[in-house]
């Protein structure tokens, strides 16, 4: 499947303006993870990663022809232990998954990709999402802080999580506090969401009649559209 490969080429053009340090996933240490949304209060936070105005956001794109060959972390600007106050935040996450058309793994895999940013519960570090913004903010509590909380740790923890989908082999996470990348990002979630509605949709069964389908706007876009929706009406012959 390539319907979200060039936004991932665009992140991936604009994530190299910056200045990158990568990790790769085996050797990052998960946080520990408390199981549950846990309430961090503003007394005991240390900052917020898309606080005080700044921009957030977060995507998720799948591909099955990813351009990394194992798991791994890429930072963008400064990593926690190095934020002192409130800071612009992009998390966005790639996922390596096996063939659309072949496996219905894969179609999970677009389907539960939603369903992981509200169960990663790394201690001190309480995720807000905006599904009508598509922004994500999170409070980090200083006792994390002060105990070595890092995005290396935060994104094994989603690494795992992700990896628990069938059908995905390989992720990329990537977090960024560089406020000029961010930004130049934002626009890309709103895409993002289009394309992924778009295909729910057509797996859903949704008729082949362009003529008269509200999504048209996205297909004309997005390369590989129509062959997903052909795709799809062949398999459910
Ligand atoms: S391929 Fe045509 S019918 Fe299918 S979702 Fe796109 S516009 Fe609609």
């Amino acid at each position: 499947m390539n319907i979200y490969d060039k936004i991932i080429k665009e992140t991936m053009l604009e994530v190299g303006k910056g200045d990158v340090r990568r990790i790769g996933g085996a050797s990052a240490r998960p946080w520990p993870d408390s199981g549950s949304s846990e309430l961090v209060m503003q007394r005991e936070a240390a900052f917020e990663l898309g606080g005080s105005g700044k921009p957030s956001v977060n995507y998720t794109c799948v591909t099955t022809d990813p351009d990394f060959s194992e798991d791994e972390i890429l930072i963008v600007g400064r990593d926690l232990p190095a934020v002192r106050s409130d800071t612009a935040f992009a998390r966005i996450a790639i996922l390596g998954t096996e063939e659309l058309g072949e496996d219905e793994a894969a179609h999970d895999a677009i389907r539960k990709m939603e369903f992981v940013r509200y169960h990663v519960f790394p201690k001190g570090y309480m995720v807000r999402v905006s599904t009508t913004s598509y922004k994500e903010q999170v409070r980090v509590s200083a006792k994390a802080a002060r105990a070595g909380i890092s995005f290396s740790s935060v994104g094994a923890d989603y690494i795992a999580r992700y990896k628990e989908i069938p059908g995905v082999k390989k992720v990329r996470m990537i977090f960024i506090t560089d406020e000029q990348i961010v930004e130049a990002l934002a626009p890309n979630a709103k895409k993002v969401d289009d394309i992924t509605k778009t295909l729910t949709h057509i797996m859903d069964g949704l008729n082949l009649d362009c003529s008269h389908c509200s999504m048209k706007p996205v297909c004309d876009e997005v390369d590989g559209m129509r062959e997903e929706h052909l795709k799809a009406l062949k398999k459910g012959k």
